[in-house]
């Protein structure tokens, strides 16, 4: 099979393309290697992915469809339909950040999906993935989140972005009929994670001695960590026919702020310097997957506990120490 992942050398990305590729699929990668956090971590993930045959890379803007059609043009006829599945994971992520500067989220996660949709459509992708978020519920809904519950009031641009980008994605589903699957992933963590997340920080901060900054006071506010490559397989195994599927990805284990700070510290084996800040408006207190339907529609539960998942992140990070603690945080 032959894939379109973009985002390929962010976190997820990388993931989802390495195991599509050890299972011998071809993936052309799309990413614009943005500076929205520290690029070497991009540089290392992609470093991982090049010189693996049935990998082809392209350093493209998912916003700019001129030159997006030109990856999906067919090199002849018989390569038609170009893609299988275009899996859209590229998207400027983060609560806090979409505050600032709410243009290039809307830009990215709304008219990059649309874009990303509008060349399904007109190339006949029969597929196509979306990465949405469990910061679309918000505040008002009951824990654990199932895929019912109101998407009506996200509480960041980020949220509100994704939320477009899911709306479009149902009325592609509906018009043309692109099966689409969106997955609501839920704090995803692990090796090579996103330097702007909490796990990398911490991971950061408590080895290299700095302080730790926790938002709200730890321990009212929770997550449910899902590791990535938790997260990659359930990816993989929503690229089958499901017509039109809104789907959870979480570990229906949430971890409080300061025991994961707690764990980290036994891990590392030095303790943190806590310098706390008002909680964030953007920010949800608690998230939580309810994910059966993830376990009845695709047969998929996660397989890594908290602390064996928190284990590879802190082991890849003193395998990459020298580089890794120069990374930037903010
Ligand atoms: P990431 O930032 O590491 O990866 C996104 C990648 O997309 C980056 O490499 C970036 O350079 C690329 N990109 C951004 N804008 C682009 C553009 N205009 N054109 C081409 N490439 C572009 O983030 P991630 O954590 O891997 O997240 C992947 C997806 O999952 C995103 O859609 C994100 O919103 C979603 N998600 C992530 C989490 C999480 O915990 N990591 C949780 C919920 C949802």
């Amino acid at each position: 099979m032959k894939y379109l992942v973009t985002g390929c050398a962010g976190f997820i990305g990388w993931k989802v393309t390495e195991f599509l590729l050890e299972a011998g699929h071809t993936v052309v990668g799309v990413d614009n290697l943005n500076a929205a956090y520290d690029t070497q971590i991009k540089r290392w993930r992609l470093n991982q992915l090049e010189g693996t045959p049935n990998f082809h890379f392209h350093r493209s803007d998912i916003c700019e469809r001129d030159v997006l059609r030109t990856i999906f043009e067919p090199v002849s006829t018989r390569d038609t339909p170009t893609f299988d599945a275009v899996i859209n994971l590229a998207a400027r992520a983060g609560v806090r950040q979409s505050v600032e500067n709410p243009w290039v989220y809307v830009d990215t996660n709304v008219t990059g999906t649309l874009n990303l949709l509008e060349l399904c459509r007109e190339f006949e992708v029969k597929k196509f993935v979306l990465a949405s978020t469990s910061s679309l519920y918000g505040e008002n809904n009951p824990l654990p989140f199932s895929e019912e519950a109101s998407t009506d009031r996200p509480l960041s641009p980020y949220a509100a972005s994704k939320k477009g980008a899911e709306s479009l994605c149902h009325s592609y589903h509906h018009l043309y009929g692109i099966d689409v699957t969106i997955f609501r992933f839920f704090t995803v963590y692990g090796p090579a994670g996103r330097p702007d997340m909490s796990a990398f920080r911490f991971v950061q901060w408590i080895s290299e001695g700095k302080p730790v900054t926790v938002y709200g006071d730890g321990k009212q506010s929770s997550r449910d960590y899902t590791y990535l490559e938790d997260i990659a397989r359930g990816v993989i195994a929503g690229l089958k026919p499901l017509e039109y599927e809104v789907i959870n990805l979480g570990s229906d284990s949430p971890i409080v702020l300061i025991d994961t700070i707690r764990l980290i510290e036994e891990l590392v084996g030095r303790k943190a310097e806590l310098s706390h800040q008002p909680f964030h408006p953007a920010d949800v207190r608690a998230t939580w997957a309810n994910i059966r339907k993830a376990e009845e529609l695709l047969g998929w539960r996660p397989q890594v506990r908290f602390r064996q998942g928190i284990t590879a992140l802190v082991e890849w990070y003193q395998t990459n120490r020298e580089w890794a603690k120069h990374i930037q945080t903010d």
